[in-house]
């Protein structure tokens, strides 16, 4: 019996195409869960000689030091978490607790500048929000972290949106090439030319934002701002005492 061409080599040309594919995905899958394996083992390892690190600081005698000693092995100390607990795919199990936008962005933003990152906070309504607080602060860290090292400064506001508050953090930097605006919340993804930059990333930052503020009942997006620079909106749900009465 004749079969036309096209029909017989269709399917060997898919079954060979389907095996090649299957042969890829594969080694991608197993690339990417080494790597999640590595960062855990990673975090994993660094817990013990912070804890020890932290015992050490809290003897110190002069309380100043001491307190900004504690402050940054804390600090470190959630990253660790942080980043162990994104590996496993979870946010970090903490309370929920109902914050002021004004004084948790000012806080954060305080922070940051004090280390020396170029930072400005513009006027911010009184809005609460119902927030893990740890968690919520690594995200918009990131984010702010972001803006000044790959754009040079970061300008954050916060405003009320319906019954959310949208916080808009910008720069004046390059943007993002418009190809990689969703792909940068991929774990370890990071755009070309920011890996020649000497401050090295991980590309975990975006991913870890993302994570947090979604399991938040939010969402952040990117998009490249006309005059230059780049715009992240982050929205949040307020907390329900200053949401609009419901009609
Ligand atoms: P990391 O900063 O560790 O590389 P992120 O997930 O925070 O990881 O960011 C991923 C990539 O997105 C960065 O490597 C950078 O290429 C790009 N990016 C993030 N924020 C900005 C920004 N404000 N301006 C330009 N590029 C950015």
């Amino acid at each position: 019996e004749t079969v036309p061409e096209l029909p017989v080599q269709g399917p060997e040309e898919l079954r060979r195409l389907t095996t090649a594919f299957n042969e890829m995905q594969g080694r991608l899958t197993r690339f990417v869960s080494e790597r999640t394996r590595l960062l855990a083992a990673l975090g994993h390892d660094l817990r013990s000689p912070l804890t020890a690190l932290r015992v050490r600081a809290e003897m110190v005698d002069d309380d100043e030091t001491r307190e900004r000693l504690v402050a940054i092995i804390e600090e470190m100390q959630e990253m660790v978490e942080s980043t162990l607990s994104f590996a496993r795919g979870m946010v970090t199990a903490e309370e929920t607790r109902t914050v002021g936008v004004p004084d948790f962005l000012t806080e954060l933003v305080a922070d940051i500048s004090d280390v020396g990152g170029d930072a400005t906070l513009q006027d911010v309504a009184p809005m609460r929000v119902r927030i893990k607080p740890v968690a919520m602060r690594r995200a918009l860290r990131n984010v702010i972290e972001n803006a000044i090292r790959y754009g040079g400064g970061a300008s954050v506001a916060a405003m009320r949106d319906g019954n959310n508050v949208m916080i808009t953090v910008s720069d004046h930097g390059t943007g993002i090439p418009h190809d990689d605006l969703e792909r940068v919340f991929d774990p370890f993804v990071r755009v070309e030319k920011s890996r020649n930059l000497e401050t090295g990333g991980t590309g975990l930052g975006l991913s870890i934002a993302r994570t947090v503020i979604q399991a938040h009942g939010g969402d952040i997006t990117l998009s490249n701002r006309p005059e230059g620079g780049l715009l992240v909106e982050i929205i949040l749900p307020l907390g329900s005492e200053d949401m609009e009465p419901q009609s």
